[in-house]
């Protein structure tokens, strides 16, 4: 007999596929690295977040308070996936967006805790970037929550 924890695990498996099939249709220029080549780009914070996903400590990262005009990228691959006037003061401690560049991320669910999450990561280097949740506010409704060690701002040339 099925056990419910093996049926579960059986739809996530086939949703994790679907995702993949689809995510590959639409990108062409995926990166594949290995681990010991992500352990060289990547600062061990930076490796433990966007390969592990991890999470940040909240409050510690400076792009909370980063109010210039610019664009944020992938630190994993340079990919840009905010602009500025998308991001918004949330109040969590993570950096917050309430909508990103169009196809930059795939998401999937995180049964971590108790509650499911939906985790999203890098549609290039697959890196993960946080969780989105539907708090936000207007006009999507939705709360990109990110590590900002995953993230790189670059200034908009004034
Ligand atoms: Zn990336």
């Amino acid at each position: 007999m099925m056990t419910r924890r093996s049926f579960l695990s059986s739809i996530s498996g086939a949703a994790l596929t679907l995702g993949a099939t689809t995510a590959e249709a639409a990108r062409s220029d995926k990166w594949v690295l290995t681990d010991a080549q992500w352990k060289e780009r990547l600062t061990p914070e930076q490796y433990r977040v966007l390969r592990t996903e991890g999470t940040e400590r909240a409050g510690t990262s400076p792009l909370n308070d980063e109010k210039r005009q610019g664009t944020f990228h992938c630190v994993g691959c340079d990919l840009p996936l905010f602009t500025s006037e998308m991001k918004y003061d949330s109040g969590t401690g993570w950096p917050s967006f309430f909508t990103t560049l169009p196809g930059v991320f795939e998401t999937k669910p995180d049964r971590l805790l108790l509650t499911v999450r939906t985790e999203y990561h890098c549609a290039r280097c697959g890196g993960h970037h946080g969780h989105v949740f539907d708090d936000g506010p207007a006009p999507t409704g939705k709360r990109y929550c990110n590590n900002g060690v995953a993230l790189k701002f670059v200034a908009a040339k004034s």
